[in-house]
């Protein structure tokens, strides 16, 4: 019944098109059929079950699953990092930084003497007046070496004296070996394909999230304060808009599968 009311013969109607077109007036799917036009499984293969929310699209009748969005979740962990590299990029970073160490050789949880080091560099910067910015750091170890070494992306930073940054890298635990550099401004925003923590993050927590998520605490990233003003939340969603570079209102709609 309610089948009929959410695929009607409008489905193929002007456009001539074969998918089932979504009455919106209905705020449930009840069609057994519906599960023709699901595009993806729910998160971890599981089916989906009556309550569950899922996206459909107003065009076409592709049905989505929601995302849990847990960073433990392998459906889901690609699209966390994804979002939070465009956020990254979203608050225009102005430097990118990469700190090696001598002593973290496949470590396994290496984020915590990573954390520490880091407080200690920001104290001495503090102690010597030197403004670092904030940081958004990542942490990865070499595919050969198991080189411990973090990306680090730069908010608001500035021209460095490298010969303090590097007494102060090495007091502080990590390898003299540092790269600092400008990052480029004038790219456009949504050609965005990633430096620093986009590219190296997407792609370390797409290939091997289990690894990317034990290398990093068990999350995203890491950001200092200040990093995100608005909140890393809000970012995402502002950022993600921005990417769109749309005014079209999305073609998905929200649906109870039931
Ligand atoms: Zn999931």
């Amino acid at each position: 019944m309610a089948t009929n009311q959410a695929y009607g013969a409008a489905a193929t109607g002007e456009a001539g098109a074969a998918g089932p077109f979504l009455v919106q007036t209905d705020q449930t799917l009840t069609d057994d059929d519906a599960r023709r036009w699901l595009t993806r499984p729910a998160c971890l293969g599981r089916e989906l079950r009556p309550g569950d929310y899922a996206m459909v699209h107003r065009d076409t009748g592709e049905i989505r699953p929601l995302r849990c969005q847990r960073n433990g979740c392998p459906d889901c962990i690609g699209v966390n990092a994804f979002r939070r590299s465009l956020a990254v990029q979203y608050v225009k970073p102005s430097h990118e930084l990469t700190l090696t160490t001598t002593d973290l050789h496949a470590a396994a949880e290496p984020w915590p003497q990573v954390q520490d080091r880091l407080r200690v560099l920001r104290q001495a910067a503090k102690r010597d007046a030197v403004a670092l910015g904030a940081f958004g750091t990542y942490v990865e170890q070499g595919a050969k070496s198991g080189m411990t070494h973090a990306h680090i992306v730069v908010r608001d930073g500035q021209r460095l004296d490298f010969d303090w940054l590097r007494a102060r890298l090495v007091s502080a635990g990590f390898a003299a070996r540092f790269t600092y550099s400008a990052l480029r401004s004038d790219a456009e925003f949504s050609s965005y394909v990633g430096k620093s923590f986009g590219s190296y993050a997407t792609k370390g927590y797409r290939d091997d999230a289990e690894d990317a998520l034990r290398l990093n605490g068990g999350r995203v990233g890491h950001f200092s304060r200040g990093f995100f003003p608005v909140g890393v939340r809000r970012a995402e969603v502002e950022s993600l808009a921005a990417w769109g570079q749309t005014n079209q209102p999305s073609p998905w709609t929200m649906r109870v599968w039931s």
